[in-house]
């Protein structure tokens, strides 16, 4: 019997190692990867591409969304000055999951998940609730997985170190990215 297809929003090749390993025995994972966070577009490029190529050598299915950073400007306005795991993250992780669970619904995908939990980073209870509600409102699944608990965060970056893979040091948007300028 064929497995069922699941659409896994992905941020990069880093994320998203451990949680295709995690998910390839149950699920036929198919990738999306809808990121307009992500800044300056170059680095958009990078992640993409080490993903796809990734993709590509798992033979797992990658679907690139547009990217709509301006679109992304808007939904943030007024959330500038906000601390990582703040009001502007929830945003992003709105957009993003919305996307996807709209995908997931216009495509005939069951359900849907995304690598964002894996993140020590990332407040997964906040994402997860997310995931939740979007998954209502586009009538999907939403699996709700926490893939930084055993471990899953040292389990990618295993991967991630083997595979030698473009591994960036900001969350993805140009605020992070000042962030860690000004800080160093
Ligand atoms: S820090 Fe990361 S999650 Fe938060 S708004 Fe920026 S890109 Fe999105």
């Amino acid at each position: 019997m064929s497995k069922e297809k699941v659409l896994v929003h992905a941020c990069c090749a880093t994320c998203c190692a451990y949680v295709l390993e995690k998910l390839e025995s149950a699920y036929n994972p198919v990738i999306y990867y809808y990121n307009p966070n992500i800044y300056p577009q170059d680095e958009y490029r990078l992640r993409r591409n080490e993903l796809q190529h990734y993709a590509a050598y798992k033979n797992v299915d990658f679907i690139e969304e547009k990217y709509d950073p301006e679109e992304w400007q808007t939904r943030t306005k007024g959330l500038e000055d906000e601390p990582e795991k703040g009001r502007r993250c929830s945003e992003c992780f709105r957009m993003r999951l919305q996307k996807t669970a709209s995908f997931a619904h216009a495509n005939k995908f069951k359900q849907f998940t995304t690598t964002l939990t894996i993140s020590p980073h990332k407040d997964s209870k906040t994402i997860l609730e997310i995931g939740k509600q979007t998954a209502v409102l586009h009538n999907v699944i939403f699996l709700a997985e926490d893939f930084k608990k055993q471990a899953g965060f040292q389990k990618t970056m295993i991967i991630a170190k083997k595979e030698n893979f473009y591994r960036q040091d900001f969350c993805g948007c140009m605020y992070s990215r000042r962030r860690k300028f000004t800080s160093k």
